[in-house]
């Protein structure tokens, strides 16, 4: 089931996201919403709270759009060591319409439980480790504005002065 994507500014995005005690079915089927959304929405990442839930996972799917996808779930992630710098485009689907350049690590090391409870870790690099990092500020409650740089404080402005004209 396609779920509603929560908007900023609604106060789950800022709340820290609690670890997972044991994968059940509740979980599961949170799971196959989140990667059904993330994928009919055409995003690279979704977390937990962007569709209204507090436990800490994510899914990402960065296959490129003309190959079938491979979503894959994160369980309690957690960074264990960052390399390099970058600073590329992101976007979120919690703020349609805004993109932004991110100073973000170029490599990270990733753990996370499996959803068949398998401790992993991933080595990930360039959009891979951008998606992560992105995806693990929402489960901390960080949203990708919060990383801001002061060059595009304005564009960050405007597009709520926007907003907030549609609205009205
Ligand atoms: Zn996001």
């Amino acid at each position: 089931m396609v779920r509603k994507i929560v908007l900023y500014p609604n106060a789950i995005l800022r709340e820290k996201t609690i670890p997972v005690a044991q994968i059940n079915e509740e979980m599961l089927a949170l799971v196959d919403d989140m990667i059904e959304t993330m994928l009919e929405k055409d995003g690279i990442g979704l977390a937990a709270n962007q569709v209204g839930s507090r436990h800490r996972i994510f899914v990402l799917n960065t296959t490129p759009h003309d190959e079938t996808p491979s979503p894959v779930v994160f369980v309690n992630p957690a960074i264990l060591g960052t390399d390099g710098e970058m600073k590329e485009e992101e976007g979120c689907l919690s703020f349609p319409g805004l993109y932004l350049h991110i100073p973000r690590s170029r490599i990270v090391r990733v753990r996370a439980k499996s959803l068949y409870n398998e401790d992993l870790v991933y080595d990930a690099q360039e959009l891979l480790a951008r998606a992560i990092q992105h995806e693990i500020d929402h489960l901390d409650g960080v949203v990708f504005i919060d990383r801001a740089v002061p060059e595009e404080q304005t564009t960050v402005q405007e597009y709520f002065e926007q907003r907030s004209k549609e609205a009205s």
